[in-house]
């Protein structure tokens, strides 16, 4: 019986490119997940795309004198490029611009609006005399009430993680002018979230199989009460808001981005001629949905969107928000803004996807945050990924390749080290299965790594290339299993590194995508012709840790 997986990725915002700290925290684990599913045989939908509304925009397109539509587009469009080189397997990566998602955005919004869980209301206002106009969130800056730290912004504070109402800041300031904003009351939508409180306790207390990060968070806010939100505000780049006389004022960006889960779903399902083919991923009971999402946005996922499903109703919860935590850079914390951070494009531009891959997944920040530093990625992928993995591959492929004539060597009757690495095999395959079915990526690899460790120590014990003078029907069946054990490593790491997954799985001679061969022990059957290999991964030289390190921060 094949399953139905919803996976949703959170939105980047189409303000400057990615980052390692993103990659790490939502889009890796989520592309891993899928093809895990997809090579099961499931059936998967991996959507989400760049979110173009809000202030982030807007103030990316003053600062530098464009117009947001074209930041946005420009940054869409890198995006793209950018899924595509990495290996991120989205289904559909869209935007929040389409007519689509204002038309879902704005369906959501009126039926709230007709059950009564969207109430119209005055609220207290920043509004800066001098540049006459309200100010969104992000056009002010303080203190935090919470923390008290320096630099919050009107919507969050980046210290504490704490949402923030931005009348609560202490101090608060214009960004554009700098002067001291008046208090002034000015007419929005508030979404009523109150009224969902033991419908989500309910609901919230019962998903054991979150992880204890997000269960805990997700009782906490539960435990101090859920207040009612503002999801329109006064600014014009946005969903318009559907009602007269609140022309000049928008939908709330983080009201609007979660219904972009949906909109792609329907988006994707009329892409394949089928337009009705949504419903079967967010109203079959059976199928379940997967939020991929750094911890941040944890209280987004957990509460907010479940609320405005539960108010609109007819459509599946989440299933599981499997957020990771942060990754820190050479040990401190990321910072865009003090360009202590790596650029997606930029590491793409120099190196292997599968190195970065590889090095984000074994070091994943699942249940603490990790640290990505050069002299790691350069040490796991020289000490790992080149010596463990892609030298049992080219050791087990130049050797039969030169001395069987270029083809798959038949093996003799099989001794008991050879039975016990081939079911060893077999073994790592169900692990790895069990790992990737519960989100726990970094378990996973290094379950798989493990294989290959094994296989290098049969390898060595065996020597073929030293059996093959005196019984070559030995060094043959040596060279068999070894095969064995290398294509099934291809299958088993294909989630967490597909394109040399894919090069390997050509280079034992077999046709087609490994993805279709499905999450299975494929032993290249004797005789089957090998193409000439070539070193799946490449070593690197240090010197690019200083090179690296230099440009943090500058
Ligand atoms: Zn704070
Ligand atoms: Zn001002």
């Amino acid at each position: 019986m094949s399953e139905k997986i919803l996976i949703g990725v959170a939105w980047p915002y189409a303000n400057g490119s990615l980052h390692l700290g993103q990659i790490a925290g939502a889009y890796l684990p989520a592309d891993i997940f899928a093809r895990y599913h997809r090579i099961k045989g499931n059936e998967v939908v991996m959507v989400s795309g760049s979110d173009q509304h809000g202030t982030p925009i807007t103030i990316k397109a003053e600062q530098e004198g464009k117009k947001p539509a074209e930041i946005a587009d420009k940054y869409y469009r890198e995006f793209l490029d950018s899924w595509q080189r990495l290996g991120i397997s989205f289904d559909l990566f869209t935007t929040t611009g389409t007519a689509n998602h204002a038309s879902v955005a704005q369906d959501i919004f009126l039926t709230l609006l007709k059950k009564d869980y969207i109430y119209k209301s005055s609220m207290s206002q920043p509004y800066c005399p001098r540049c006459q106009r309200f100010l969104p969130d992000r056009y002010i800056e303080g203190t935090c009430p919470y923390c008290h730290s320096p630099g919050a912004r009107g919507d969050q504070c980046d210290a504490c993680g704490q949402p923030i109402n931005a009348a609560e800041l202490i101090e608060p300031l214009c960004r554009i002018c700098g002067a001291s904003p008046e208090i002034k009351d000015t007419e929005h939508f508030f979404l009523k979230l109150s009224a969902f409180q033991d419908r989500l306790s309910d609901w919230a207390e019962r998903q054991n199989h979150w992880r204890p990060n997000v269960y805990s968070l997700t009782r906490r806010y539960l435990k101090e009460g859920l207040r009612d939100r503002a999801i329109t505000r006064d600014l014009e780049w946005g969903v318009p808001v559907p009602v007269d006389g609140f022309e000049h004022k928008s939908i709330y960006v983080w009201f609007e981005a979660v219904i972009g889960y949906l909109s792609a779903t329907r988006e994707w399902a009329k892409s394949t001629g089928d337009e009705e083919k949504w419903r079967s991923f967010w109203q079959d009971k059976e199928a379940k949905s997967y939020y991929f999402i750094g911890k941040d946005n944890i209280p987004f996922h957990t509460l907010i969107w479940p609320a405005m499903l539960m108010g609109y109703g007819d459509l599946n919860l989440p299933y599981d928000v499997p957020a990771n935590e942060f990754l820190t850079i050479e040990g401190r914390k990321l910072s865009t803004s003090r360009n202590w951070a790596v650029w997606l494009p930029d590491y793409l531009s120099r190196y292997d996807p599968d190195s970065l891959r590889y090095l984000l997944s074994i070091n994943m920040p699942e249940t603490g945050d990790t640290d990505f530093s050069w002299r790691e990625f350069v040490r796991r992928n020289n000490d790992e990924l080149v010596a463990t993995y892609g030298n049992l591959v080219h050791r087990v492929l130049t050797f039969t390749y030169r001395n069987f004539d270029g083809s798959v060597p038949s093996a003799g009757e099989l001794d008991s080290q050879s039975q016990a690495l081939l079911k060893k095999a077999e073994e790592t395959l169900n692990t790895v299965d069990g790992f990737l079915y519960r989100c726990h990526f970094r378990e996973a690899i290094r379950s798989a790594m493990s294989l290959a460790q094994e296989g290098n120590r049969y390898l060595d014990d065996k020597s073929p290339w030293k059996a093959i003078k005196e019984d070559s029907q030995a060094a043959a069946t040596s060279l068999y299993v070894t095969l064995g054990i290398i294509s099934s490593l291809k299958t088993i790491l294909y989630p967490f590194l597909p394109f040399s997954s894919q090069r390997l799985h050509e280079f034992l001679g077999f046709k087609g995508s490994v993805e279709k061969n499905g999450w299975q022990i494929q032993l290249p059957p004797a005789g089957q012709r090998l193409l000439e290999p070539q070193p799946l991964f490449t070593k690197l030289d240090e010197k690019l840790v200083e090179e690296e390190s230099s440009r943090l921060g500058q």
